[in-house]
């Protein structure tokens, strides 16, 4: 590592405001947080921000659909997405918008030093153009039949059916995939950002073969081959000229000096960096200036770095470093490319459940630092995929974290409490000497910083050996049978406590919230990276130990799994009489046997269904679903259940908002067509058709919500 006292403005990529954060994303941003944590623990000043990606034609068609201001829906996605990241320990110093003030006033400001710096032009470019919708379309927002083998709703850019690439004007009866209407060719000036200009070449040819200052790279190797094909040989001229504008209807910015023209939103997506980071350094009282003037960052030797999934590389490598250049501002130190997340070997699936969201891990009660520990044992600074293998997962949690790490405490501290108030004895130096060797902390040290941390954990996981080795070898618990062994027992647990902190001290960048625990137990201050160099003098007092924490099983993945499965479409479950998700209308099972006693159940089998009072706190119908209205379902936690319930034919959404009713509360969430439903709703129906209608139910006046129904 350089110098001590580093300052380092560090981001992620922006997520799209348009879907939910899943574990795919997680890699990058568990990635990027684990770094942050450990420069931090060095001393080091680290400034760590993100912020939603929030313009485009995506958004604002997604909006559209939801009877949305874009606004309001970008806001909502917003205040989701920060709930993921702070529940996976992911703690950016400031979440923002690229839909601010912060960033149009970037992006204005550098669009104008571009042109300034003769790197814009505008020419007249053919487009297809929905006559209907009255907007551009995008390549994904046409569809036709294949120009090469005739096969019916392909996209604009290739055929999935023999894959080849082409124009999209090259399809045949080609339409709109927004209206359906047959799309016209129009012609309309658009800006162009001039990559193709020898300046521009010359310059990100140079950029990729320079270091930093101190000799460290830019990018990892394959990036840089990769950069090397982009640019071809010296003399090679391969970059086209970059489309940064969309005709309205666009939401977004509109171009300076260009009604009706507005940046595409990959312009402005990285300058929400420089926005974010503005926005934050404001309410802090930080220098901006010292960050992303040249001059002043090469003086105050300030750095820049960027996490990327290798998807947006492409961006980060060539566009982003050319716009920072020829605006006059600093160019980034590095780019750490992370590559993509397969589960369980293949690509994330949503019909086979594999396309996990970062809420449903959570709502199945997996602890998120399961899985930072996992993908951090898999992580090296290669842009390598990264498998989530499930067995794997529960195996390796399992086996390193509470069979090697937490047992460590869990074997030992109880004798400390109960035998020696609490307090340590001078522990064995000998059994210490291998968590204070120089090497060995150097070797971490360095693993950590290049983002090697599959080999970090390797080593980490190498001393938790060591101190099981200790602990089985000394055996506390043979020793407190023995009154002549008290000063042993004393020293061997306080030496196993020791060990366990130096194990916690180097795990804690990867395992925040559990390294805060055992601070707790400790009774120390947050732990820094210098604690390693000296254990817990004798006299230390501890806490009494808490458990830290438990086994992750199987069954926990496999019911993850199956809330993220995706069937066809939420009515063909009701079909089916599989739908947990609402119980009426009568299921095709309960039509075969009227009225008839289903087989009986013992009392045990009954106390397996958690039956509780509901109050219907809100009620609306579902757009595009014939029978399903959404509930929000007070039972007395600290947020409403979702449920989607199949009384649509029954009742008025307004008149059910207030009662009270009763759900089944412990059911398994499901993922349905229209969102996450918590629970089921009962409801009685005649089966013989005789009486129509669906009768929810009601407790008498004085239940309250979250009640036990017996
Ligand atoms: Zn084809």
């Amino acid at each position: 590592m350089s110098a001590s006292n580093r300052k380092i403005f560090v981001t992620n990529a922006l997520p799209y405001a348009n879907g939910d954060i899943h574990l795919g994303h997680l890699v990058g941003y568990i990635q990027a947080d684990i770094w942050v944590r450990f420069q931090r623990m060095c001393g080091n000043e680290v400034h760590y921000v993100c912020a939603d990606d929030t313009h485009g034609a995506p958004v604002m068609l997604r909006a559209e659909k939801e009877g949305l201001a874009p606004e309001v829906f970008i806001e909502r996605v917003r205040v989701e997405h920060m709930r993921d990241f702070a529940d996976f320990g992911v703690a950016f110093d400031n979440y923002h918008s690229t839909h601010s003030e912060e960033n149009r006033a970037y992006a204005e400001d550098i669009y104008r030093r571009l042109r300034a710096a003769g790197m814009i032009e505008t020419r007249a470019i053919e487009q297809f153009y929905d006559p209907v919708k009255q907007m551009f379309l995008a390549d994904r927002y046409i569809k036709g039949e294949c120009p090469k083998c005739a096969a019916k709703d392909q996209y604009g850019d290739s055929c999935e059916v023999c894959g080849a690439a082409y124009a999209p004007t090259e399809l045949r009866n080609p339409y709109s995939a927004v209206s359906g209407a047959t799309p016209e060719l129009r012609s309309s000036e658009h800006y162009f950002f001039r990559l193709s200009d020898p300046r521009a070449v010359e310059f990100l040819r140079e950029w990729t073969r320079a270091t930093n200052a101190d000799g460290s790279r830019r990018m990892p190797p394959e990036a840089s081959n990769k950069m090397r094909e982009w640019l071809g040989e010296a003399g090679e001229n391969r970059l086209s000229d970059w489309d940064i504008s969309r005709d309205a209807p666009y939401f977004g910015f509109e171009i300076p000096d260009a009604p009706g023209k507005y940046f595409y939103v990959w312009l402005d997506a990285p300058i929400g960096y420089l926005a974010s980071f503005k926005h934050y350094a404001d309410r802090v009282g930080l220098d901006v200036g010292d960050f992303i003037d040249p001059a002043r960052a090469a003086a105050s030797g300030t750095e820049m770095v960027h996490f990327i999934g290798k998807d947006i590389l492409y961006f980060h490598a060539l566009f982003w470093p050319a716009m920072l250049q020829f605006a006059g501002l600093r160019t980034p130190n590095f780019l750490n490319v992370n590559g993509f997340l397969t589960v369980d070997g293949a690509k994330m699936s949503k019909s086979r459940g594999t396309f996990i969201t970062a809420r449903s891990y959570l709502e199945q009660k997996l602890n998120p630092e399961w899985l930072r520990y996992y993908f951090a044992a898999k992580l090296n600074s290669n842009i390598e995929d990264l498998d989530l293998s499930l067995d794997d997962f529960v195996a390796k949690v399992n086996s390193d974290l509470v069979g090697k790490f937490v047992n460590i405490a869990s074997r030992c501290a109880g004798f400390i409490s109960k035998r020696f108030e609490g307090r340590l004895a001078a522990s064995d130096a000998a059994a210490l000497a291998p968590f204070g060797d120089a090497a060995t902390l150097a070797q971490l040290t360095r693993a950590f910083n290049d983002r090697d941390y599959s080999l970090a954990l390797r080593e980490i996981m190498r001393l938790a050996d060591v101190a099981n080795v200790y602990v089985n070898d000394e055996k506390p618990w043979e020793l407190a049978k023995d009154p002549a062994q008290h000063e042993r027992l004393h020293r061997a647990c306080s030496t196993a406590l020791n060990q366990f902190r130096a194990l916690a001290i180097l795990l804690k960048p990867v395992l925040p919230q559990l390294a805060a625990q055992v601070e707790a137990f400790f009774g120390v201050a947050p732990f820094a990276w210098r604690d390693l160099a000296a254990p817990l003098p004798a006299g230390h007092a501890i806490n009494p130990y808490a458990h830290l924490m438990t086994r992750v099983e199987r069954k926990q993945i496999d019911a993850l799994i199956e809330a993220n499965r995706e069937t066809l479409s939420s009515d063909s479950r009701s079909a089916s009489g599989t739908a947990p998700a609402s119980a009426a209308p009568a299921t095709p099972a309960a039509a075969e046997a009227p009225a008839e006693a289903a087989s009986p159940i013992s009392i045990d089998d009954f106390g397996k269904v958690d039956l509780r009072i509901a109050k219907i706190v809100a009620a609306e119908h579902v757009e595009g679903a014939a029978k399903l209205i959404k509930l929000q379902l007070d039972i007395g936690e600290a947020r409403p259940r979702q449920v989607f319930a199949g009384i649509k034919s029954a009742y008025d959404p307004a008149l059910l908002v207030g009662r009270l009713t009763v759900m089944v509360a412990n059911l398994a969430p499901r993922k349905m067509k229209f969102g996450l439903s918590e629970g089921m709703v009962l409801a009685a129906s005649d089966d013989t058709g005789e009486v129509p209608g669906l009768f929810i139910l009601s407790p008498d006046t004085g239940a309250t919500p979250g009640m036990r129904v017996k």
